[in-house]
């Protein structure tokens, strides 16, 4: 297959576009690069270009017949998506839907899309399956939930058929070494733990030891960012062979808290690493854990490496070779 990755210079999407050359097939990467790195693509065609440029879309779109476009890049950063909604809901939300009237201007009928456990909001019980209530506390989650409405609205009127991903917390790098999380500015939990563990900072905050949990910090689902891409390659599989669109809520199933985060990291890199307790954060549920089973029982969907200690791993290799020199 042909296949656009938008985004594909990005974390997860660097991972799939790895992945899906590894499988056989032909990517087309298309990235602004705004977060994005250039030698994070290490096969395929690369294009800079953004998805608010109509007209470098339609070009995109002309220059080549895709067989399906998987959607990568959008911001991430809650906080930040709070003091500034109108960059996310113009990033997450409109040039998403810029790239979906090219694709139903193009006829490309297949798209998967990196959506998130954010769109629940609040959990009303857990683990969260994918009728779990879609409820979103930020302007993040609401963008991405958005996103999700007007895919099923395509569909019924365009049939552009999708499948939404819903990552729980992706974490970990490529089991060979190739690539890693390089966010800037880094906010994620675990490569901020393994910068405390190799002295590229001093300490590891926790942000809230008081939350309803057995040791009062919040509870996560790590999911490995090579697990979360198989997932992509079996859904657009799937959505080929059925042509029916579908949702899936992806983790492990298994949550770990902040300081069993912590301890983990101490054993996997044998190093000391300083904590300090800080506030909440705002927005932080207590508890965030995934129930797979539709991924496993419609995909046939399993995890491979998600054990903390194999995630950890991965990333403390990715920290110590990229950012050793
Ligand atoms: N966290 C923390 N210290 C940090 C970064 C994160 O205690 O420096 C906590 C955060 O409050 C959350 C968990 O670690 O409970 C995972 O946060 P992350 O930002 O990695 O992912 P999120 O769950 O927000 O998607």
């Amino acid at each position: 297959m042909n296949i656009l990755i938008v985004g594909g210079a990005g974390y997860i999407g660097s991972h799939m576009v790895k992945l899906l050359s590894v499988a056989g097939h032909q990517v087309v990467v298309f990235d602004n690069l705004s977060k994005g790195y250039r030698d994070a693509v290490l096969e395929g065609e690369f294009i800079e270009g953004d998805l608010a440029n109509l007209e470098q879309l339609e070009r995109l779109f002309s220059s080549s017949r895709f067989d399906a476009v998987m959607h990568f890049a959008s911001f991430i950063e809650v906080g930040e998506s709070v003091r500034d909604p109108a960059k996310y809901y113009r990033n997450n939300f409109s040039n998403t839907q810029n790239l979906l009237d090219s694709m139903v201007a193009h006829d490309v009928g297949h798209f998967i899309f990196s959506s998130t456990a954010a769109i629940f909001g609040e959990p009303r019980y857990t683990p969260i399956d994918e009728v779990h209530a879609k409820s979103p506390i930020n302007p993040y989650g609401r963008s991405k939930f958005m996103v999700e409405q007007m895919l099923e609205d395509y569909d019924k009127a365009h049939g552009l058929k999708s499948v939404c991903l819903r990552y729980f917390n992706a974490a970990g790098a490529d089991v060979e070494g190739d690539l890693g999380e390089r966010h800037n500015p880094e906010t994620h939990l675990i490569p901020l733990v393994l910068q405390a563990a190799s002295g590229r900072r001093d300490a590891i905050a926790i942000y809230g030891n008081d939350y309803d949990t057995a040791d009062g910090t919040c509870v996560r689902d790590y999911i490995h960012v090579q697990d979360l891409c198989a997932a992509h390659l079996l859904a657009l599989d799937s959505l080929r062979k059925t042509g029916n669109s579908n949702q899936f809520n992806l983790g492990n199933g298994l949550g770990f808290s902040v300081r069993q985060v912590i301890d983990c990291a101490r054993e996997v890199t044998g190093r000391e690493i300083k904590v300090v307790n800080e506030e909440r954060r705002a927005g932080d549920p207590a508890v965030l854990v995934a129930d797979a089973a539709r991924a496993k029982t419609v995909l046939g969907w399993k995890p491979s490496l998600s054990s903390l200690e194999k995630i950890i791993e991965t990333a403390w290799n990715w920290e110590q070779s990229f950012f050793s020199h």
